[in-house]
């Protein structure tokens, strides 16, 4: 089974100036790539029978250096083709329907190079009894880039090296030497159970704004209070330097220095949403008694969406709700619903259990009990009391329960299908899409290159309420 593994890294100064030019030309390369493509796509693609001149689409980099840009030369050249051949695997995925075309890498936010296994070799220290990571060749030594190894790896073929905030990290995929349960046993087998012997072995979760997850077996998932007020605090600082940044001129040192503050805020919540749900999903998926896990099918991204910006007659902005949405967005996304799904699910998956997804329907009116579905059934926003048969309870409580009682009768009739995993064909030397050079120049090529979306045409295998989980490997940590 693969792995994505990321460690913190600790370069010295250095190294880390090294590294960081590294990352800079790497970064070049891929967007030289890009801003060609575009040139071509806008001006030559249109007069390809004038030029004779096919768009290329391949991982050529040389024709980047030149006069003008001699400092290319000063990293090893595997750093350069690595920026191209990262340019093409996402065109490639791009043909795949599975992104969107390569754009601009930024320069601020999170930072990577790509090192492939010529720049770097792993080495059993005698004295020490550790692993030591070598970087670099004769012409461009690095030395020993020191990390700290949290859990167990095997050594790779390529890796990332990241910055972000000020934090280094090494990640890469490494395989466990275990193989991995099969889906589609994990349901068959599943199935064999009656309804009541399931009930006894499925957890429902509900996605609550004032508890984060709660879970239909009595389980919550929450931060505890002292990091709750920590949280509090770096979100008011948040602010302060977001208000400073807005004031400074662009381009300016402080400009600079006021943004690595301003990351750093934010990686406290980052972090502690992370290990709460890191933590919590492995009790969850690693515990012995359950093994079927059900969510409501949300698409958070959708439901953080902007609101469309409104304009009256004379083309004046109205008043659309924008910042009260924001809010709500804030909670939403605070609560780690997202990151809670994609953790349990692939924690499940290693441990031959099932996560699946129901539709989020008026879960939160049904009863749990009877069934009974209507508005009146909550009182208020905490409680729930049945207006057929009375059953009163924690409104959150309740609506876990019918998540999990929705997933068992889906999984008894049989509407769970496995999501069919699609590949882009990485590494691989066969294109799915069409080449450039075989489309023809006119005016039809933009649609006959668009590829499908991968909704409409994964759309005819599934069910249309239910899609069974299967998230991709993470590979980039
Ligand atoms: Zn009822």
């Amino acid at each position: 089974m693969q792995i994505g593994n990321r460690f913190r890294a600790y370069p010295t100064p250095a190294q880390e100036s090294i590294l960081l030019q590294w990352i800079g030309h790497q970064r070049f390369i891929y967007n030289a790539k890009v801003s060609e493509d575009r040139y071509y796509r806008t001006f030559a693609q249109k007069a390809v029978s004038l030029s004779g001149t096919a768009v290329p689409i391949d991982q050529e980099y040389a024709r980047f250096i030149g006069e003008n840009t001699p400092w290319l030369r000063e990293v090893p050249s595997q750093i350069l083709r690595n920026g191209a051949v990262r340019w093409k695997q996402s065109y490639t995925r791009f043909y795949a329907g599975l992104s969107r075309r390569p754009v601009f890498q930024r320069k601020d936010g999170r930072q990577s190079v790509w090192i492939t296994s010529e720049l770097f070799s792993f080495r059993y220290d005698e004295k020490t009894h550790t692993e030591e990571l070598v970087l670099g060749t004769k012409k461009f030594p690095v030395g020993v880039l020191s990390f700290t190894a949290h859990t167990p790896y095997s050594r790779p073929a390529s890796l990332h090296v990241s910055v972000e905030a000020g934090k280094w990290y090494v990640s890469f995929s490494s395989d466990d030497g275990q193989a991995e349960p099969k889906e589609e046993d994990t349901i068959a087998w599943l199935r064999m159970f009656t309804e009541e012997e399931l009930r006894s072995k499925t957890v429902g979760f509900d996605r609550g704004v004032v508890t984060p997850v709660m879970a239909s077996d009595g389980g919550r998932i929450d931060f505890s209070s002292i990091q709750k007020i920590r949280m509090e605090k770096k979100e008011r600082s948040r602010r302060r330097w977001q208000r400073t940044l807005s004031r400074q001129q662009k381009g300016s040192q402080n400009r600079k220095k006021t943004r690595q503050r301003l990351a750093r805020t934010f990686e406290y919540t980052k972090d502690v949403r992370k290990d709460v749900i890191h933590k919590a999903t492995h009790a969850i998926a690693e515990g012995s008694d359950r093994s079927l896990f059900v969510v409501e099918d949300l698409r958070v991204k959708n439901m953080t969406k902007k609101p469309e910006p409104k304009k009256d007659a004379s083309g004046n902005f109205l008043r659309n709700g924008a910042r009260a949405k924001a809010g709500l967005n804030r909670s939403i996304l605070s609560s780690c619903w997202g990151l809670f799904v994609l953790f349990l699910s692939y924690k499940a998956r290693r441990n031959g259990k099932l996560v699946i997804k129901v539709p989020p329907q008026f879960s939160s009116q049904e009863c749990a009990h009877c069934g009974h579905i209507h508005p009146d059934n909550r009182p208020s926003q905490a409680e729930f009391v049945c207006q057929r048969c009375g059953l009163t309870d924690n409104a959150d409580q309740n609506a876990s329960r019918v998540i999990a009682q929705r997933g068992i009768r889906l999984l008894l009739e049989g509407s769970i299908q496995k999501k069919r995993v699609r590949r882009c064909g990485i590494g691989k030397e066969k294109q799915p899409g069409p080449e450039r050079s075989e489309v023809k120049a006119s005016g039809e090529e933009h649609k006959t290159q668009r590829p499908k979306r991968l909704r409409a045409s994964s759309a005819k295998e599934e069910h249309p309420l239910v899609r069974s989980e299967t998230p991709p490997a993470a590979q980039s940590a």
